[in-house]
C-alpha cells in the first residue's frame, strides 16, 4: 500500500501493519483469544458458531489505524467476515448501526 486514492488510510503504513500483524498472531496464542473462542459467539451477528470456525477480527481495520488491542479484537464468523471483505469501510459501518 503506498500512497495515492487512498480514502480510507490516515497515513498508516505498512510498518505498522505488520507489526500489528505481529502481535495479533501473539494474541491469538493467548489464553484470553482461547477463552474468547471458547464462547463460540461471532461478536458482530451474536450467531452461535464453533471456535474452529471463528476467525479474529480486527474491528477498526489495521488499514484505518487499528490495533491489535484487545479492545480492537472481536470474534468473527466466516459469514460476517466475507461479507466485510465484499464492502467499503463505510458501507460496513453503516450496516452494524442498524
Ligand atoms: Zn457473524
Amino acid at each position: 500500500m503506498s500512497a495515492g486514492g487512498d480514502l480510507y488510510g490516515e497515513g498508516v503504513d505498512d510498518e505498522q501493519i505488520r507489526r500489528e500483524r505481529a502481535k495479533a498472531r501473539e494474541i491469538r496464542k493467548s489464553r484470553w483469544w482461547q477463552t474468547k473462542l471458547s464462547f463460540g459467539v461471532c461478536y458482530y451477528c451474536g450467531k452461535k458458531t464453533p471456535a474452529k470456525e471463528l476467525t479474529m477480527d480486527h474491528i477498526v481495520p489495521m488499514a484505518r489505524g487499528g490495533t491489535s488491542s484487545k479492545g480492537n479484537l472481536a470474534t468473527c464468523c466466516k459469514e460476517c467476515n466475507n461479507l466485510k471483505r465484499s464492502m467499503l469501510p463505510m458501507e460496513w459501518d453503516e450496516y452494524m448501526k442498524r
